[in-house]
């Protein structure tokens, strides 16, 4: 393993056998990796963790059926469903992440295709709120037309997460309605438009560690600027509700920020859905590869407060990453 983690310090890209060594890395190991990886974060993103925030701004009813969303139009979960939130929710989420100095707005759309009068209202609320606050924004909004995504840049937006959410090999597990592909060309297009990209996937779909490590070496090809790892939460009324997570150990979790790490040093790797639950208590590890969670909850999952947040930060012996506005 030393070897891989020379070649990662001088920024040598990793082989598929490397990293798939590093998944399948015996647990007394651990510390050694972290230790290694943790040098990586410092040199890249120093001793800071950054906050962000996520209004879920159009939720339910997508015509998409991702087998861990409560969205989709397969779920039967018992989740709040409407079109888009009127201006004064995304104000005051806002007003949050200004008054709290975090790193960036979050603001999720459920569904896929969207017409030019929902793209042309939602750029309304985007440009109202830099107007506002000089907080960065980041929306989660399905597959758009290059106008569109040109109509949403303009508007102010600064990122756009699209997540490929696991392996090519294992995509058609989990959605059958749209592919990994058609993913890949928007994150491409996204790119031409000028958008900086946030792409991570989830963990504890049934998928194996190569399909984690092949996606998260496709993940690097693409450079996003933030990796999102979320760790499956199973929903009630979702197709994953009775998934077997138990594999989902905090060694296993951690190894998994770490791969992420070594593979896209310098992006922000983002301990995103399931950190309460499959790292809780191993915090000062998890800041040893990420450098970035959210708080007050996850689209249709509930999360830690912004200040519980900021005390987990600091209890780990990290800083809290403020923004300037
Ligand atoms: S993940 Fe997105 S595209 Fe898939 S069902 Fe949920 S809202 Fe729709």
């Amino acid at each position: 393993m030393s070897k891989i983690l020379k070649k990662s310090f001088e920024s040598e890209p990793l082989s598929r056998e490397e990293a798939l060594e590093i998944l399948d890395l015996p647990d007394d190991r651990l510390p050694e990796l972290l230790d290694i990886v943790y040098a990586i974060r410092r040199k890249h993103k120093g001793n800071t963790v950054g906050i962000q925030i996520l209004t879920n701004a159009r939720s339910g009813s997508c015509s998409q059926n991702c087998a861990y969303c409560a969205q989709s139009r397969d779920s039967e979960a018992d989740i709040d469903k409407y079109s888009l939130v009127p201006y004064e929710k995304l104000l005051h989420d806002g007003r949050v992440a200004r008054d709290s100095r975090l790193a960036r707005h979050c603001i999720g759309l459920s569904g896929m295709r969207f017409g030019d009068a929902e793209i042309e209202a939602f750029a309304g609320q985007v440009r109202a709120l830099k107007k506002e606050f000089d907080t960065q924004i980041c929306c989660s909004i399905g597959f758009l037309t290059p106008a569109q995504a040109r109509k949403l840049k303009d508007a102010g937006v600064n990122r756009i997460n699209h997540n490929l959410n696991t392996s090519r090999n294992f995509y058609g597990n989990i959605c059958t309605t749209h592919s990994y592909d058609e993913r890949i060309a928007n994150i491409r297009m996204l790119q031409g438009v000028g958008f900086e990209i946030c792409c991570g996937g989830i963990v504890g779909m049934g998928e194996s560690r190569a399909d984690v490590a092949d996606m998260l070496l496709d993940i690097r090809e693409l450079q996003p600027q933030s990796v999102p790892v979320n760790f499956l939460i199973p929903l009630e009324g979702t197709a994953l509700a009775g998934a077997d997570t138990s594999h989902l150990t905090p060694e296993y979790c951690l190894k998994i920020l770490c791969l992420a790490r070594l593979l896209t040093p310098k992006s922000d790797i983002r301990c995103a859905a399931g950190r309460e639950i499959y790292l809780k208590g191993r915090e000062k590890s998890m800041f040893c590869a990420a450098d970035s969670i959210f708080a007050s909850g996850y689209l249709t999952a509930d999360g830690q407060s912004v200040d519980e947040a900021i005390k987990l930060i600091t209890d780990a012996g990290f800083e809290y990453r403020i923004e300037s506005a």
